[in-house]
């Protein structure tokens, strides 16, 4: 087996999770309530046959975990467990206090170096070698001589994480660019629910400092939020307070921050024992203390950002995409299990079950000549967006950022959105051929983003994690997919 990652293979999204993992081991709970909770939170677009799998397998991976020694916190010799936003009970099992992501991905990395799995760093994929109809390897650029190599595989498995860098604000690292889904749909392969994106309302927003997420286990703590005259705001807009879905907190928040003009609201946990904060959140304590908030005694300045891709490369229950020998898992992979809104701390899960499902079956199954994944449902065809002629700003990082920060993030509308559509759908024609990593990057942006907009143009609801200002409410009649494929 040979992994390639474009940088050093601890950088990575899995190394930053903070709050925890998601798996009903408790006494009160049940992967039948897991299952319940993981739909609600993904209003009416999870796949039920992914979210069983994944609810009913998630106990033992935790096992697997443990064995492997990821150290969890533990509590009077139990396995401690938090709440996070939208789950019914305590269910969160976390390492470290909010360093669970870096545990696991040591644990995992220093796993892989000691078993016959060769790892290939700073070895940026940039194309998926077809033969015929069916993945064949990867071409892929030493990021640091900008040689380029073809591995030739039985299988490919896309594993290459989210697209935060998508927007000007976000808790993702670097690598996040969205890259795996911009090759497989290059390839051909379907991708799915690319319009819902994920927006954490909890961000360090402090000028100089870079965006830092402050865990919603913070407010699974007790921790409340206040605008900027002190006032506990979030029970005025749901009945869950602070424990609201994900997009209900962080559009609660944009408009507190409307209404005062400020760039941000407050994270108040002043009144937790200072030791229980500095213990349960020792990553958060020290990046705050560094930047001088000390947040056993001062309130956080907090704004969303971006966080999380529900959408990607379309997957069954094995990992398998509609082009045969590719597979995908994690954060690229629309596995079905978040629906329109992911449920807090199920993503881990996610990257864990069915990863260990694409390895089952790839370890037994020869390579494939036709595709496993059936017929597409709703895949769209797009000659009904117009294109508006515009003065068109060259492309950039920061514009892109910019573009889709502004017209595609928490608060979309039809105006908004047709105007993103014009200006990425030109930029894709103006684009000229990458050559090193960041210009890679920045066309695989370009593909996801625009795609990303076109989707949230075409759905013409709010949803989950997708809010229309113009179709506030979700319909009936947009309780489906919507399936890209290139033709
Ligand atoms: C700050 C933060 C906190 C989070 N907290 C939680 C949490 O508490 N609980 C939870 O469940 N989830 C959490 N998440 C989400 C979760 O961490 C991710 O969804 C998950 O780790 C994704 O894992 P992955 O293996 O799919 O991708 P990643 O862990 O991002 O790994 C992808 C790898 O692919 C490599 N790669 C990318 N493109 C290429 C290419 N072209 N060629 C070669 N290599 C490439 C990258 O360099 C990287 O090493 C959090 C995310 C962030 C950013």
């Amino acid at each position: 087996m040979l992994i390639l990652t474009k940088g050093s293979i601890d950088e990575c999204n899995t190394k930053y999770a903070q709050g925890g993992i998601a798996a009903a081991i408790g006494r009160d709970d049940s992967p039948g309530l897991h299952y319940e909770d993981t739909m609600t939170a993904g209003a009416g677009l999870c796949d039920p046959e992914a979210v069983r799998i994944l609810t009913e397998e998630a106990p033992a991976r935790i096992t697997d975990l443990i064995r492997f020694g990821v150290p969890f916190d533990t509590n009077e010799g139990e396995v401690a467990l938090a709440r996070e936003a939208a789950h019914s009970v305590n269910r969160i099992l976390h390492a470290g206090g909010d360093a669970t992501g870096e545990h696991i991905e040591l644990t995992l990395a220093s796993l892989a170096r000691l078993r016959n799995i060769s790892i290939l760093e700073y070895a940026q994929a940039t194309r998926i070698l077809m033969d015929g109809v069916a993945a064949r390897g990867i071409e892929a650029m030493d990021t640091r001589t900008h040689t380029t190599l073809e591995y030739e595989g039985r299988h490919v498995i896309l594993a290459s994480g989210g697209a935060g860098r998508l927007f000007t604000l976000t808790t993702n690292p670097e690598v996040t660019t969205g890259d795996g889904i911009a090759l497989a749909y290059q390839a051909g392969a379907a991708l799915s629910d690319m319009e819902f994106f994920q927006f954490h309302p909890t961000a360090l927003r402090l000028p100089g400092a870079a965006v830092f997420l402050i865990s919603e286990a913070v407010r699974g703590e007790g921790g409340v939020l206040r605008n900027n005259k002190g006032e506990r705001f979030m029970l005025d807009y749901h009945p869950q307070g602070e424990l609201a879905p994900r997009d209900v907190v962080a559009r609660s928040i944009v408009d507190q921050m409307q209404r005062s003009g400020e760039d941000h609201v407050y994270l108040d946990i002043t009144h937790l024992p200072s030791q229980l904060v500095s213990a349960r959140f020792p990553q958060i304590y020290r990046f705050c203390l560094q930047h001088g908030v000390d947040i056993t005694r001062d309130r956080i300045p907090v704004a969303p950002a971006a966080h999380y891709m529900m959408g990607g490369v379309k997957t069954n229950v094995w990992g398998e995409t509609t082009i045969p020998n590719l597979y995908a898992c994690g954060e690229c992979a629309c596995t079905g299990v978040h629906g329109a809104n992911r449920l807090a701390s199920n993503s881990l899960m996610e990257v864990l079950v069915f990863g260990h499902r694409v390895v089952e079956r790839t370890v037994a199954a020869p390579r494939a000549a036709a595709p496993v994944l059936g017929p597409l449902d709703g895949v769209v065809d797009f000659a009904r967006c117009p294109e508006p002629s515009l003065e068109l700003p060259g492309l950039s990082l920061a514009r892109l950022q910019g573009l889709l920060w502004g017209e595609v993030g928490i608060l979309r509308t039809g105006a908004g959105l047709q105007k993103a559509v014009g200006v990425l759908r030109r930029w894709d024609t103006t684009i000229g051929p990458p050559s090193d990593r960041s210009t890679h990057e920045l066309a695989n942006l370009l593909t996801v983003g625009r795609l990303m907009a076109e989707a949230a143009l075409i759905r013409e609801e709010s949803r989950g994690a997708h809010y229309r200002t113009d179709f506030t409410e979700p319909r009936d009649d947009w309780r489906h997919h919507i399936v890209f494929a290139k033709g």
